[in-house]
C-alpha cells in the first residue's frame, strides 16, 4: 500500500516497448493535426479516418442495431462518430467523449479589403483567446471557405503547401518601440492592428486606380476562385499559423504545433472509437465554438447531441431520459501544465505536470470555480478505477493558481444534461500560443485512458 501519494513520469515507468507505442502513437498525430487546423480540417479528416474504419453516414431516421458504426457531420464543422454496442443502452447508456476541434486563431471581418502605402491587407476579427502580441511577424495560412452566389462553395487553403506563399503580420521595430514597450502587454498590439498583408504587385493599365494593389489581388482572386470583393461577407475564413507539428528536444519527447488545444484530445478519443472492442455503445464528439462558449448549431451548447443519444434510444424502444441518465463522458480538454518560467501563477501540489499522464480535473472554472460541472466524489472514484485497474498514467490538477485566471470547458454542458461528467486531458505549455507545447506521453495516456473509458 503506498500511504503517500506522489505522481508518476510515465517516461520513467515506461518500458522499452510502451515508449515505442508511446513514439509511435504521436507520429499519427502530428500527421491528423497538420490537416486539422480548423473545426472543417478536423471533421473532414475525421470522417475520412471513420470511413476507413467502416463508419456509414448516419441518419435521425435510421433504426440503430448492435454493431453499427455510424459518423454524423453536423455543418461540416461538427462531427459524432457513434459505435452501437451490445450492451442494454436503457441500462448501461452511452459512453460520451468529448473534444473540441476550433481552436484560437484570426478570422477575416466581413469587409476584409483595403489597400493602404502600396499594400494590400486583410481585417482579422481574433476567435478565442490570444496574446495578440504573438500574431505579428509569423508566416500565416489562409483556411476556409467561400460562398458565390448561387450556393456554389469554394474552399480556400493557401499557406501550407512548401510551394505557396504565406500571410504575414507587421511588429513594430524595436528601434522605434520607445512608447510601444512602455504599454502593458495586452495594449501592446491593437486588435485592428492584426491585419494580413496579402499583396504588394500593382495592377497595370488603369493610371487613375488608387487601389491598384487591391484591385491586381482581387482579379487573381476572381481567377482562382471565382470570387468577388462583397462575396467575403458570405464567407469564413481564418489566418492559422502556416507550418507542420515538430518533434522538440533531442530526445523527441514533446511535440509543437498550433492547435494542440484541443486536438490532443479530440484525436486519442477518434483512435479509442476506432480500437475499442467494447460491448458498450460509444460517442465521440469533436464539438466546434468552444473557444468562444460553445453556442450555436456546432458547439456543445446545441441540442444535437440529445438529438443523437435520442436517436440511439428509440432504435431500441427504450426511454431516452432512462439512456441518458445512466451514460458517462469524458470531457476531453486540455489543461495548463506546470511552467518553471512562470511559476507564480500554479500551485505546484495542484498542478499538472508535462509527461505524468492524462490530466482529470475534477473541477475548472474561475473565482470560485464558477462555470464548473464539478464532477462528484463518486464519479471520481469511479474514474480513478477504472484507469487504475487499466494501468493509465493520470494525475490531477487545476488550471493555475486561484484566481490567477482559470478558464471553462465543454463539462458543465454535458453535465446539465444530467450526465455525469469530467474533464480528463492533456497537459500543455503556452496553451492558445500559435506553437504550443504537449508531451507524446501524455497524449498516449489520454488515448489509453478513452480505452479504459469506453471499455
Ligand atoms: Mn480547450
Ligand atoms: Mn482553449
Amino acid at each position: 500500500m503506498d500511504l503517500k501519494y506522489t505522481r508518476k513520469n510515465v517516461y520513467k515507468e515506461a518500458d522499452g516497448a510502451e515508449l515505442e507505442k508511446i513514439y509511435a502513437f504521436s507520429e499519427g498525430y502530428k500527421k491528423f493535426l497538420d490537416g486539422a487546423k480548423t473545426e472543417r480540417d478536423a471533421s473532414e479528416q475525421a470522417k475520412k479516418l471513420a470511413e476507413e474504419n467502416g463508419f456509414k453516414p448516419f441518419s435521425f431516421s435510421e433504426k440503430l442495431k448492435a454493431g453499427d458504426k455510424r459518423y454524423f457531420v453536423n455543418r461540416g464543422k461538427n462531427i459524432f462518430l457513434i459505435k452501437v454496442g451490445k450492451k442494454d443502452v436503457a441500462k448501461d447508456g452511452v459512453r460520451i467523449m468529448v473534444a473540441h476541434v476550433d481552436s484560437p486563431r484570426l478570422d477575416l471581418k466581413p469587409n476584409p479589403v483595403f489597400e493602404e502605402a502600396g499594400l494590400c491587407y486583410l481585417k482579422t476579427h481574433y476567435y478565442g483567446g490570444i496574446k495578440k502580441y504573438q500574431w505579428t511577424s509569423i508566416p500565416l495560412a489562409l483556411h476556409g471557405v467561400v460562398m458565390l452566389p448561387g450556393g456554389v462553395k469554394k474552399d480556400i487553403c493557401v499557406g501550407e503547401d512548401d510551394e505557396d506563399p504565406v500571410f504575414y503580420i507587421t511588429d513594430l521595430l524595436p528601434h522605434l518601440a520607445a512608447e510601444q514597450s512602455t504599454k502593458p502587454m495586452g495594449k501592446a498590439v491593437d486588435g485592428e492592428s492584426l491585419n494580413a498583408i496579402i499583396g504588394g504587385l500593382p495592377a497595370v493599365g488603369d493610371e487613375e486606380d488608387k487601389e491598384s494593389v487591391k484591385t491586381a489581388v482581387l482579379t487573381l482572386l476572381n481567377k482562382k476562385y471565382g470570387i468577388t470583393e462583397v462575396d467575403f461577407q458570405c464567407s469564413e475564413l481564418c489566418f492559422v499559423p502556416a507550418g507542420k507539428a515538430r518533434d522538440v528536444g533531442f530526445d523527441k519527447a514533446l511535440i509543437a504545433a498550433y492547435g494542440h488545444d484541443d486536438k490532443v484530445c479530440a484525436y486519442p478519443e477518434m483512435k479509442a472509437i476506432f480500437d475499442s472492442k467494447s460491448d458498450r455503445t460509444v460517442v465521440a464528439v469533436f464539438a466546434d465554438k468552444e473557444e468562444v462558449g460553445s453556442n450555436g448549431t456546432t458547439g456543445m451548447q446545441s441540442k444535437v447531441i440529445c438529438d443523437v443519444i435520442d436517436t440511439i434510444a428509440n432504435s431500441f424502444g427504450v426511454n431516452p431520459i432512462e439512456v441518458r441518465y445512466n451514460s458517462k463522458c469524458i470531457s476531453a480538454d486540455v489543461t495548463a501544465g506546470y511552467d518553471p518560467a512562470y511559476a507564480s501563477s500554479f500551485e505546484k501540489r495542484n498542478s499538472t505536470f508535462i509527461n505524468c499522464g492524462a490530466a482529470v480535473s475534477k473541477y475548472t472554472g474561475a473565482r470560485g470555480k464558477s462555470s464548473s460541472n464539478d464532477a462528484d466524489a463518486e464519479y471520481m472514484g469511479y474514474i480513478r478505477d477504472i484507469f487504475d485497474k487499466d494501468g493509465v498514467f493520470w494525475q490531477t490538477g487545476e488550471l493555475g493558481a486561484i484566481d490567477i485566471g482559470g478558464g471553462g470547458t465543454v463539462a458543465m454542458f454535458i453535465a446539465n444534461l444530467g450526465i455525469d461528467t469530467v474533464d480528463v486531458g492533456v497537459p500543455v505549455l503556452s496553451m492558445h500560443a500559435p506553437y504550443e507545447l504537449i508531451s507524446k506521453a501524455d497524449i498516449y495516456s489520454l488515448y489509453k485512458a478513452c480505452l479504459a473509458f469506453c471499455k
